[in-house]
Order: structure tokens, then sequence, then C-alpha cells
């Protein structure tokens, strides 16, 4: 019998607002929604970019891909992003920022992971690996507090009869 997989790819996927970093459940197919949380709208498309584009605001859970032709200026927030053209802004990447080998970036990246490949050049500030802030759960349960044993038999000093031997 084979294993299901529409946990996976089922009808809805959870998306993380790029205005208030809530997670919103989202239809598999929809191409916008509005948070749940702040009401304000998301893009949920993927983007190629192929020419001048610049933009006060560039935001999208899903994917950005910049092509070799390609020149945004606009702070980026993004699943993951790929650079084989010009980026310029800061980038928050939930995901991977790849700097291919014909890529320029020129811009704080705030990303999970990043890749540059030889030839590819940035110009910035990193930082990678942190984890964004609406995986930390705020009422992240305290860590087990050590449980003094409840019945704390005090014993006295004195019940240690052991005479020391004195090695002269
Ligand atoms: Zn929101």
């Amino acid at each position: 019998m084979p294993m299901t997989t529409a946990q996976r790819g089922g009808a809805t996927r959870t998306v993380i607002c790029t205005h208030c970093e809530q997670p919103n459940s989202v239809a598999r197919r929809a191409m916008s929604v509005f948070c749940s949380s702040c009401r304000k709208r998301l893009i949920l498309e993927d983007y190629r970019i192929d020419s001048y584009y610049a933009v006060r605001d560039f935001s999208t859970c899903g994917d950005i891909v910049v092509e070799k032709g390609g020149f945004v200026v606009a702070p980026i927030k993004v699943g993951n992003l790929t650079i084989k053209g010009k980026v310029q802004g800061q980038v928050i990447a939930r995901g991977t920022v790849l700097i291919d080998k014909s890529g320029q970036c020129k811009g704080d990246i705030e990303a999970a992971g990043l890749i540059i490949e030889h030839g590819g050049s940035y110009d910035g500030r990193l930082r990678i690996g942190c984890a964004p802030p609406a995986l930390e759960t705020p009422e992240a349960p305290a860590p087990k507090p050590i449980q003094p044993s409840a019945k704390k038999k005090a014993r006295p000093m004195s019940a240690a009869p052991e005479t020391s031997t004195v090695v002269g």
C-alpha cells in the first residue's frame, strides 16, 4: 500500500507573512491572500525578473529569480532568491540566497543560507542562519526546572561516621 504524500502536497500550505511574520495557511494555488493576522496583502507568486525593476517594496512569500539581464533595485523579502543579474537593496530571505557566477548583489543580506558561486560578487553585510522570528515561540515551555527532591532528608553531618585512615 503506497504511502500517501497528501500531507506535503496537499491543498494548503503555510506561508509566513512578509509584514508581520505570522504563519498563514493558504490554498496551494493561491496567488495572493490577506494575512489573517495583520490583514495586509500577501503575494505568494514566484517572480522572474529579466529587466530593470525598481520598486519601493518587493515582497513575496514565493521565490524570485533575477535573470542575467535583470536589475532589481528594491528592498526584497522573499523565500528563495537567485541572482544571475544585479540586485541592489536589502535582502531578507526565508530560504537561500544564491548569487550565480554572473550575479551581483549590493546590499545587506539576511537569509537562512547563502551560496555565492565563483565569479559572483557581493558587497554588503551578512546575517546568515538566524532563526526566522516567526519560529521563535514566545511562549516556549520553560526549561524543566530542576525539581528539588521532595523529601529533603537532611542528614546530619555527624551521621557520617567514616574514620579517615591517616596514612603516615
Ligand atoms: Zn501579516
